[in-house]
């Protein structure tokens, strides 16, 4: 447990009261294993959700594992999920990932983080929500939403990624991590939004510090 402080205080409160908001803190994406995980989770990068979950069921219904999707060309991938941004970039990665656990972890997906991150088109992010989601490993993901409402919150000096991550894992306990991320991503989907924040109607206005709140 960590040791109680101001700011650990603070942080409780807020996803107290995020989550008595009536946010429910289940994964956006859908998926029935860490592998269908690791796929919808490399598809979501600067893509929505529901868009990719609109594009996984056919995707895993042709290519059930990583020995199918390894026997996919590239381009049978990128037909597949054309509606997503970015998709030659990710069906070339969803392809070398496949192939890589194939050659290396008899076609799993390894619970280690050092393992995730070296697998192509992995990033820390990928690899957090991978271990906190899928095998429930402490880890804590911050993306776009949650680096901007932690720092207007006054949690984190700054958005980026690193810095959020080693400012909340500080002051959050770990057993809170999972929970955190989820009702942080949410708020910041639909409160604290990147260009006007609704802070009037907003749970958590009163311990909120930013100046630049929106009337
Ligand atoms: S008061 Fe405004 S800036 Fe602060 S967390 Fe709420 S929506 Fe975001």
């Amino acid at each position: 447990m960590k040791k109680s402080n101001a700011q650990t205080d603070r942080i409780v409160k807020v996803l107290d009261l995020l989550q008595a908001s009536g946010l429910e803190p289940v994964p956006g994406l859908e998926f029935a294993s860490p592998w269908q995980l690791l796929v919808a989770t490399v598809l979501s990068a600067q893509c929505t959700d529901v868009r990719v979950n609109m594009v996984t069921p056919a995707l895993f219904a042709k290519w059930p594992g990583t020995k199918e999707l390894a026997g996919a060309t590239q381009g049978e991938v990128e037909q597949m999920i054309h509606s997503i941004g970015l998709f030659r970039n990710k069906a070339k990665s969803l392809v070398a990932m496949a192939k890589r656990l194939q050659a290396d972890f008899d076609g799993e997906v390894p619970g280690r983080r050092e393992v995730l991150e070296s697998l192509p088109g992995v990033g820390r992010k990928t690899a957090s929500v991978v271990l906190a989601q899928a095998f429930n490993v402490p880890a804590f993901a911050v993306d776009t939403h949650v680096g901007r409402v932690c720092t207007r919150l006054g949690f984190s000096p700054s958005p980026d990624p690193k810095v959020t991550e080693t400012a909340l894992t500080a002051i959050l306990d770990s057993s809170r991590w999972a929970l955190g991320h989820l009702l942080l991503v949410l708020h910041g989907r639909r409160t604290c939004k990147a260009r006007k924040p609704a802070c009037n109607s907003c749970p958590v206005e009163k311990l909120c510090p930013w100046p630049d709140k929106s009337v």
